[in-house]
């Protein structure tokens, strides 16, 4: 059976399984899953005479002569001449040594290459002394194979990534033998097989072929084939717990009483532009039909999505439901709660806000807890703490996610649950590329902001050094504006740093910035001071603002056009854009100057996106690209199934594809009753299996 332990294949002992166990291979099914890295062509030999430097080849050959010979107290070389007709080769094999050993490294060598014998020799060629050399990684004897081609031969070969103590040959043939034995039982879930998609092989010819193709468009094809599966399965997983969300109704109606709503606008000294309104309408349709609202709200910085979440929790206030707005971190949540207070002002809307600085204060927060169940409260603010089993609602109708990719499917499953089936909106100011809104979002209705509010001027991005930079911001500063130089902290809690980042700001007040009203703000500082600062500089008390990555997000001043990102080079492109959102707010240009230099390939690509476009989207399709998807989102924080063929980032028409055809599936047989469809069935149980509540089939 796939399941069965490695350990039942022959050559694996409790030893090679334990060095396996680390490239995560415990099962069969693990094994034949391990693709590999990249193939070596080994179909021709190649003559010696044609033999060039640098090259791979692999020769075939009689053996003239062999020799071995200490090269120094650790390292030996056992050289063999073989000759083909057309010139002489020598293969070299170099071996560690242990002085203290008497045993002969060479052995298994000697007894292959004796003079007279046929032997095949593969690696890269060097051209030294005159001679022509390979530097040997694979050899096989010909004499005891009769006519036939020894097996890794005369074909492609897999090459797969390797961990100490795990050789390739020996994984090669390892691979070969639990192929042979296993892979005819290894699951076809496309339903109809591959009737259904001529295009794709079988599923168990196409593992057959991703590790031993045997031609190179048989390789993409076998990947292109396993990458479908495991979109189908994805994707499937995804239409089945959209339709879990869709099939119930919401025991609440919504009317738009405007007792809240009207007033709201009128107090705001601006309209709502075109793009708010389409989405604020998207959403207040989603709100007043049965099923509970599953939407996705995407903007760019800047581009006003606080308004359209508040106006959404306005409706369910006005009608006697509650609200929940959720941040990704507390310094988040602590400034959404005063964005809040300051927009809901005069208004009869009672919000609290529940942070982990609040669980010290013991008192305080019972008094919030039971204030949220008694409705005593209509807007809580928090992190995921509000997710807590703790914390009850009396009656909590639709929870905001400023999401910033930090929540993933699972996790808004759980959420859903707080309420009785709670109308959902994630606010995302990192535009999703467009495979991961496929993937990851692919539960969810996408609504996009794509116009920013009128009167911003893109943001003029510069690298320059310090001197420069600070000129630039006494500039800015003497014709009236304000700016804003940022310090990278990686975590807000690294003291060291965070006293480094203190003592900067202290010099440069002092020193460069003599004479200017310098503040300075981070995360360490207790929510009252930091709202003090906030304040202060946004009425202007301050010419210039040091600080943290604590203003990432939330602060709003549009007199502010500079901003000096001191280290650039340190920050990821999602949190530069985000530090950029923060200028270009009011009618002046505004410039954003990156100080740093890139010491890494991918610090030097962050600094050039950073210089040429302000584009959102652009940046998340380069931050991907760059950081591979794993990290992008934190996959196993997601609770997805990791992919071995299939590409986030590359694969976007095999995604779509596999959404369409996994759509056409669900709506016919949302059991997943049809025995057509009892493979796709039992893989995706498999596959998700323990994942709470995501899906339900059946
Ligand atoms: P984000 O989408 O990044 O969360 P915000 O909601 O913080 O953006 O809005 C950015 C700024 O734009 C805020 O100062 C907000 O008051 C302002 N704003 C929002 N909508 C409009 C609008 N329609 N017209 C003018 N300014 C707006
Ligand atoms: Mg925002």
């Amino acid at each position: 059976m796939l399941d069965d332990h490695i350990q039942y294949l022959k050559g694996v002992g409790p030893h090679k399984a334990k060095i396996l166990s680390r490239l995560g291979i415990v099962t069969v099914r693990e094994l034949l899953n391990y693709f590999p890295r990249e193939y070596d062509d080994r179909r021709t030999f190649t003559r010696i005479a044609q033999l060039c430097a640098g090259s791979r080849a692999t020769i075939s050959g009689k053996v003239e002569a062999a020799d071995s010979l200490v090269l120094n107290r650790s390292l030996s070389l056992f050289k063999v001449a073989v000759s083909d007709g057309s010139g002489i080769a020598f293969g070299l094999f170099y071996r560690k040594m242990n002085p203290y050993h008497r045993h002969d490294v060479f052995g298994s060598l000697k007894k292959i290459f004796i003079p007279g014998n046929r032997v095949i020799l593969n690696g890269t060629v060097e051209i030294n002394f005159g001679e022509k050399q390979i530097k040997t990684d694979d050899y096989e004897s010909c004499e005891t194979q009769g006519n036939s081609l020894p097996f890794p031969f005369g074909r492609i070969v897999p090459v797969y990534p390797l961990t100490e103590g795990v050789r390739q040959k020996w994984l090669r043939e390892l691979m070969k033998a639990a192929l042979e034995k296993y892979s005819d039982e290894w699951p076809d879930p496309v339903p109809g097989g591959a009737a259904g998609r001529s295009r794709f092989k079988a599923a168990a010819e196409a593992l057959r072929h991703i590790h031993f193709p045997p031609d190179f468009s048989a390789a993409q094809e076998a990947r292109n084939r396993l990458a479908f599966d495991e979109f189908l399965l994805l994707e499937t997983a995804l239409s089945l717990a959209r339709r879990k969300i869709k099939v119930r109704s919401k025991p609440r109606r919504y009317e738009i009483k405007k007792d809240l709503l009207t007033p709201f606008r009128e107090h705001l000294n601006f309209e709502f532009t075109p793009a708010q309104k389409k989405v604020i309408k998207e959403i207040f349709t989603d709100l007043q039909t049965t099923e509970p609202m599953n939407r996705l709200l995407m903007g760019d910085v800047g581009s006003g999505k606080t308004v359209v979440a508040v106006s959404s929790m306005l409706l369910a206030i006005e009608n006697g439901f509650q609200a929940a707005l959720l941040a990704p971190t507390e310094i988040l949540a602590e400034q959404h709660y005063l964005t809040l207070q300051k927009l809901l002002s005069g208004l009869p809307v009672r919000t609290g806000l529940l942070t982990g600085r609040l669980s010290a204060k013991r008192k305080e927060k019972k008094k919030l807890l039971e204030e949220a169940a008694a409705g005593g409260i209509d807007l809580l603010v928090g992190t995921h703490a509000l997710l807590e089993k703790n914390i009850v609602f009396r009656n909590l109708a639709l929870i905001v996610i400023d999401e910033q990719h930090r929540f993933g499917v699972l996790q808004r499953a759980a959420l859903r649950e707080k309420g009785e089936h709670a109308d959902v909106l994630i606010m995302t100011a990192t535009p999703i590329p467009r495979t991961l809104a496929l993937t990851l979002y692919g539960d969810t209705d996408v609504s996009v902001i794509d116009r920013l509010p009128p009167g911003r001027k893109p943001v003029q991005t510069l690298h320059l050094d310090e001197p420069a930079a600070y000129e630039l911001v006494k500039r800015e500063v003497r014709s009236g504006h304000q700016a804003y130089i940022v310090y990278p902290l990686v975590e807000e809690s690294d003291k060291v740093e965070l006293k480094a980042a203190v003592r900067e700001a202290e010099h440069l007040s002092a020193s460069v910035f003599n004479g200017f009203r310098v503040g300075l703000l981070h995360g360490q500082m207790g929510a009252e001071e930091k709202e003090k600062v906030m304040l202060e500089f946004r009425a202007g008390g301050y010419d210039i603002l040091i600080s943290t990555t604590v203003i990432e997000v939330g602060i709003d001043v549009p007199n502010a056009t500079a901003m000096v990102i001191e280290h650039a080079d340190r920050f990821g492109l999602a949190t530069l854009h985000q530090l950029r959102g923060r200028i270009g707010r009011g009618p002046a240009a505004s410039s954003c100057v990156l100080c740093g230099s890139p010491k890494t390939d991918d610090a030097r690509k962050r600094i050039d996106v950073m210089l040429s476009t302000t584009d959102g989207f652009v940046i998340a399709e380069e931050d991907l690209t760059l950081r591979g998807p794993g990290e992008f989102f934190g996959t196993a924080q997601h609770g997805m199934p990791v992919l071995k063929a299939g590409n986030l980032v590359t694969d976007t028409a095999l995604i779509e594809e596999a959404k369409e055809r996994s759509r056409g599936i669900v709506e016919k047989d949302p059991a997943l009753s049809a025995p057509g469809n009892a493979s796709l069935r039992a893989e995706l149980l498999r596959a998700f299996r323990g994942r709470f509540g995501l899906f339900k089939i059946g």
